[in-house]
């Protein structure tokens, strides 16, 4: 039995699954507005948190698309973002030229996200590059960047659920939650 300080019991529910689930439809909608119709768009999922907003969000895509999947760091174990990115796997295959879709679980600092556009900008040239994040933390923006997309504006409150985790535990609850102080 894991003893972990943060625990579901005390977890409060910040957006419920239905709520994530209308998001959806709606966001997914106007992300396949920013690119030329019919053409093919290179998802990039950003592990682990966005694996189930991701996989969620492409099952109401119409535009034909590839998955791919690069894996970032930058919490480590604790509740607070370190600054400290770790770049884990970026394999990724020629975009020169793609239509892309970077898909985060959530923006904080800022930080990763400007990593990650930078890079693709600068490694890929892709055709076109749109940023998406189900969760917004803009009070917690240290660095001036904002996605294209996202689902939810939320308060500085560190969330758990739906791919996101404390301590590695919590990613498969169908909802977002926090932990009351
Ligand atoms: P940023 O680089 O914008 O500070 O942070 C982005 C990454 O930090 C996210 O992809 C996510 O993995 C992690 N992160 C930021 N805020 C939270 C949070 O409230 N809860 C969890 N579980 N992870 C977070």
């Amino acid at each position: 039995m894991v003893i972990l300080d943060k625990k579901i019991e005390e977890l409060k529910v910040l957006i419920s699954e239905e709520e994530i689930k209308e998001k959806l439809i709606t966001l997914a909608e106007n992300i396949e507005k920013t690119f030329p119709a019919d053409e093919e768009i290179y998802v990039i999922c950003v592990l682990k948190g966005s694996v189930m907003f991701c996989t969620d969000l492409v099952k109401h895509f119409k535009h034909p698309i590839q998955m791919e999947f690069i894996r970032i760091s930058s919490y480590g174990h604790e509740s607070k973002s370190t600054n400290n990115l770790q770049a884990i796997d970026l394999t990724l295959p020629n975009l020169h030229e793609k239509n892309v879709l970077i898909v985060e679980d959530i923006i904080d600092t800022g930080l990763t996200a400007r990593f990650l556009t930078d890079l693709f900008k600068i490694k890929h040239h892709p055709k076109k590059l749109v940023f998406t994040a189900l969760l917004n933390k803009k009070c917690a923006r240290q660095i001036d960047i904002e996605p294209d997309l996202y689902g939810f504006e939320i308060d500085d409150k560190f969330v758990v659920g739906y791919g996101l985790d404390y301590k590695g535990y919590y990613r498969n609850l169908p909802y977002i939650g926090y932990f009351p102080n």
